[in-house]
């Protein structure tokens, strides 16, 4: 089972897409509504690892629209996943927490 494996099977809850966008500034999203959670096919094994631990901490949080990126409630519900997806990495794969790069 890879990391990626490991990290869908926490959330059965939901369904994970991968598709294809050629925007190097996406990564992922979630859609509360439909449980499903997409990432980017074109990026590499670590960066779909860290969005879908980003995802998950969106998961596990209150469901709102986030869509607006400069709302403060926007802002506080990325660093809260961006906090779940280090600490999980830390603690299922004893990673480098130290982010690469910020995760929307
Ligand atoms: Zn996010």
């Amino acid at each position: 089972m890879t990391d990626l494996e490991h990290v869908l099977d926490l959330l059965p809850n939901y369904a994970f897409y991968f598709i294809d966008v050629s925007s190097t500034n996406f990564h992922g999203c979630i859609d509360y509504d439909s449980k499903a959670i997409y990432l980017n096919e074109n990026d590499n094994d670590y960066v779909q690892l860290m969005t879908a631990l980003h995802e998950y901490g969106h998961a596990d949080d209150i469901p709102a629209d986030y869509s607006n990126k400069k709302r403060y409630k926007t802002l506080l519900a990325e660093k809260q996943a961006n906090m779940t997806a280090t600490k999980l990495m830390n603690e299922l794969f004893h990673k480098n927490n130290q982010l690469q790069q910020t995760f929307y």
